[in-house]
């Protein structure tokens, strides 16, 4: 590793030419150079140019929640890796794996009890999106297959995910009209809660939850005996944040009831307690048929997601076809455990609610700023909208940039925050002190008043979706 450092003109030249990143434009990367991260403390992030920054965006996509560099974590996993590092799928466990799956049985609400374990988000909502399937093929109810998602939904980038996620302005980032996906027909679009911007000009609670009901009229128009299921975030992560009215998901978890149709709760970056609870269900009281972990369940240190089902589906299914060659994986669960075990010792779930509560009320300040719209968020998870006119709710020309031109000055001045559609998020690991959220206000202030006042001289900043990551 340090041999690699001494040489840090090389290594970028030959991350530049030998690394294919996602959403980062090569003129852009060529004149800036790509980021070499060095190593990690707390919520505290140092490149290889020696640089610190604070992390507010937990490794860029929401995932470390219990810091950097713990080395219960770390231990765990070599301890593991020495014992015994691979089980095969097929029928094949290990003691860890089955102490993970409990855990999650047990901090999961009602019946959730049976995990399929696999590595990414993308595959296990894949793995959802199957299960779904076969357990209505075993309730001799093989007719359905066709599954219903929310515009600005994103569910990952597989092509069954990709599917389920909703085309929107600004997600060419994610879906391109290259890219292979499943025929529209096995996938229908419902409108996402998203009152700021709702599609139908209404405002709650006259609106009588509209965007829920939307659901049910996407059942009605594929035939609701094709349908098998519908999967939604319980607080919308890449749409910028979106924390549904409430009332919201009861009407959608009554709506699935009614017509037969199992309920996804795509919790990738919801999860273990980025919130401020739990999971994102448990702010709703709704039981999901199905959840879908990632990111948090190992805080990063281990690629390792699941799809949880309830009792009730896992009893149904005489067997379940989906082979990864990683899932289970013992060293990625034994991650798991002990980052698990971290958030319940130190009680970072209360700390994110706690912590959280006290960071947006200080991040409501800046709806002083003339390009600050909407200021909304939950526990750990923020988001910041800009927009050209406040009064009328007009976002800004995607080309413009102008959420990566306030990350970008965020980020020379050491705070990490992720630009996206328009939105600047805040999503610090779990252990976030009320300092460093007065330091990450305060930053976001100063790199706000900037760009307002440099409006008109964007030349030097990046201006392409993902640049300024
Ligand atoms: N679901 C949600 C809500 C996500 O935000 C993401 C990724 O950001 C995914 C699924 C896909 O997860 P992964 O990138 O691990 O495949």
């Amino acid at each position: 590793m340090d041999t690699q450092i001494a040489d840090l003109s090389q290594l970028k030249q030959d991350a530049l030419d030998k690394i294919i990143f996602h959403a980062t434009p090569k003129a852009w990367l060529s004149k800036r150079g790509p980021w070499v991260l060095d190593r990690g403390e707390g919520a505290l992030l140092y490149d290889a140019d020696g640089r610190e920054y604070l992390d507010a965006l937990s490794g860029g996509v929401f995932a470390v929640l219990a810091g950097y560099g713990r080395e219960e974590i770390a231990r765990a996993m070599y301890e593991q890796a020495q014992r015994l590092p691979y089980t095969s799928p097929y029928g094949t466990t290990s003691a860890v794996t089955v102490e993970l799956a409990r855990k999650l049985a047990e901090v999961t609400p009602g019946d959730l009890e049976a995990s399929f374990f696999c590595t990414s988000g993308s595959e296990a909502v894949e793995a959802a999106i199957k299960l779904a399937r076969q357990y209505h093929e075993a309730n001799g109810d093989g007719r359905r297959y066709k599954v219903i998602s929310l515009r600005r939904a994103y569910h990952g980038s597989t092509v069954g995910a990709l599917s389920a996620t909703g085309w929107s302005p600004g997600f060419g980032v994610f879906r391109r009209s290259a890219d292979p996906v499943v025929p529209a027909a096995g996938f229908a679009n419902a409108m996402p809660p998203y009152c700021y911007h709702c599609e139908l000009g209404l405002t709650y609670p006259g609106c009588d939850l509209a965007c829920g009901t939307t659901i049910e009229q996407a059942i009605l128009g594929c035939d609701p005996e094709l349908v098998s299921c519908v999967i939604l975030e319980p607080i919308m992560a890449t749409a910028g944040c979106i924390v549904p009215p409430p009332g919201y998901l009861a009407k959608v978890r009554e709506i699935c009831d009614r017509y037969g149709v199992l309920l996804i709760s795509d919790e990738v970056v919801c999860g273990f307690g980025r919130t401020g609870r739990w999971f994102g269900v448990d702010h709703f009281d709704v039981v999901p048929d199905i959840m879908v972990v990632a990111k948090g369940l190992t805080s990063g240190y281990a690629p390792m997601a699941a799809a949880i089902a309830r009792r009730g589906i896992a009893e149904k299914l005489p067997v379940f076809f989906n082979v990864h060659t990683y899932g289970g994986h013992p060293v990625s669960a034994a991650a798991a455990l002990a980052n698990i075990g971290i958030i319940e010792r130190e009680d970072l779930v209360e700390n994110a609610a706690s912590v959280g509560r006290y960071m947006i009320g200080l991040l409501l300040e800046l709806r002083g700023h003339p390009i600050v719209g909407d200021v909304r968020g939950l526990g750990l998870f923020m988001a910041v909208e800009l927009v050209r006119d406040a009064a009328r709710r007009e976002s800004f020309a995607p080309e413009l940039g102008v959420d990566n031109q306030v990350a970008a000055v965020a980020r020379e001045m050491g705070l990490f925050v992720r630009p996206f559609g328009g939105t600047v998020f805040l999503a610090p690991p779990l252990i976030f002190t009320k300092a460093q959220a007065e330091r990450t206000v305060e930053v976001l202030d100063t790199a706000l008043a900037r760009v307002e006042a440099q409006a008109s001289s964007t030349a030097n900043l990046p201006t392409a979706a993902g640049a300024g990551r």
